[in-house]
């Protein structure tokens, strides 16, 4: 792999690039260049056949200085250290915009779920929590869903952690099923908190969510919560996508309704009374809210010129390259980057954290409202410095972010 490519050069480079526009101390660089702790382990799994297999796993720790570390554990063939390296990175930068009390952490095991039966899924995960047991815990790092993981590989996760602690440990992993310390609203979380970072930047630029228009591609988890949020509340989804297509009605579509269809066939396409669209024309389609929610890389120096929206709300993560970025911001697009528009997710994990700790539980509605004072929060710090610094939301991102770890680090005394 090119140094240019490296994941965790690219964000060892954003950082420096925030250290240095926020002249701080070269010591917070220093620290916040690489994870505090990463660990590889080697574990033992039984597998139906009779033998045992050994698989390798990682967890990385990047900085605490804001609380315990947070983040995903992903089950994927290709999973690297320098990747989860630099996820953990992006992790602390995120809970540090939302003013969540944690650090970043990620972790990973290179498997490729799909080959594995449920027992031998199972059996993979309580090796690995027992592998990483020592460094994980409710006040030390805490694990959640990502790529390949569920409710169910979390509910293992925990129960496995308590076993080995002799109690129940239920803080010690989010993202849990409901009926095993979960909070209400965390399905929904990411793509609430999209529409909420939209309704603000909405406000900002001045256009009535009320009828506004709205293209959305990748209608999963994230896509179809946000479209049919955003309809509620007024506005009007007129372009939808998935991996097999897209459908377009200028008069609007119903999310909720697509939702249903998905449910049944799986897919988006051939929803009654639409067009079809590919995702390339769905991109370019004039719109005011653009919701990119499928995966990385769809906006990029090819395309950006022929963007025709308002406001790009990153559902997805890394939707947007560096050079679109640039684009649309020179164009007068408001781009609210994934670090602050897919952050709905961890938010509503630490809501889950609290209410495991205290042993109370909210309604849905507490757990939505508490979301939207934080995202508007955020928004709005992120918002305020773009406009003070004349600089991209990304950017303004990375810098209310780093300012706060910087500070906390200060006060703890590590920078001297
Ligand atoms: P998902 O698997 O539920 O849905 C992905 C959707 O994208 C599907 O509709 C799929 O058909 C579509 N898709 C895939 N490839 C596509 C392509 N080439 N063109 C068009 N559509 C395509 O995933 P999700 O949980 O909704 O996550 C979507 C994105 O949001 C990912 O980047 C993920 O990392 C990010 N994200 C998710 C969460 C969360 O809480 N689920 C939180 C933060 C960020």
């Amino acid at each position: 792999m090119t140094e240019e490519l490296n994941p965790l050069k690219i964000v060892a480079k954003q950082m420096k690039e925030a250290c240095d526009e926020l002249d701080l101390n070269p010591g917070v660089y220093e620290i916040l260049k690489e994870p505090q702790q990463f660990i590889e382990v080697s574990f033992p799994v039984l597998m139906d056949d009779g033998y045992v297999k050994t698989f390798k796993g990682f967890r990385a720790q990047h900085n605490n200085a804001l609380g315990p570390y947070k983040g995903g554990i992903r089950f994927h063939p290709d999973v690297y250290g320098d990747e989860v390296k630099a996820l953990s990175t992006w992790m602390t930068v995120k809970c540090a915009i939302m003013k969540v009390p944690y650090g970043g952490g990620k972790g990973g095991v290179v498997v490729d779920p799909r080959e594995l039966s449920q027992g031998e899924l199972q059996r993979l995960t309580r090796s690995f929590i027992e592998q990483i047991a020592p460094m994980i815990g409710p006040e030390k790092d805490i694990p959640a869903p990502d790529v390949n993981t569920n409710a169910q590989v979390m509910a293992w996760m925990t129960d496995e952690f308590s076993r080995l602690r002799g109690y129940p440990a239920l803080g010690v992993v989010t993202g849990k099923p409901l009926n095993y310390g979960g909070a209400l609203g965390r399905n929904e979380a990411t793509s609430r908190g999209c529409v909420f970072t939209a309704v603000e930047g909405a406000n900002k630029i001045g256009l009535d969510l009320e009828g506004a228009t709205v293209a959305i591609q990748g209608f999963g988890n994230v896509g179809s919560h946000a479209g049919i949020i955003i309809e509620e509340l007024g506005a009007k989804v007129i372009a939808i996508s998935d991996v097999y297509g897209g459908i377009y009605n200028p008069d609007g579509l119903s999310a909720k309704k697509v939702a249903e269809q998905v449910e049944e066939t799986g897919s988006v396409v051939d929803f009654p009374g639409s067009e079809p669209i590919n995702n390339d024309d769905l991109l370019e389609l004039e719109c005011d809210i653009l919701i990119p929610a499928a995966i990385e890389n769809q906006l990029t120096s090819k395309n950006a010129d022929r963007i025709k929206t308002k406001i790009v709300v990153e559902g997805a993560n890394g939707p947007t390259t560096p050079e679109a970025d640039r684009i649309l911001t020179e164009k007068g697009v408001l781009v609210i980057p994934d670090i602050l528009a897919n952050a709905g997710g961890v938010t509503v994990s630490y809501f889950e954290w609290v209410q495991n700790n205290y042993g109370f539980y909210w309604t849905e509605e507490e757990t939505n409202e508490r979301l939207r004072d934080m995202m508007i929060d955020a928004f709005n710090d992120v918002y305020d410095m773009h406009e003070e610094k004349q600089i991209r939301m990304r950017d303004a991102a990375y810098l209310v972010a780093i300012q706060r770890i910087a500070d906390a680090m200060e006060i703890r005394g590590w920078l001297g």
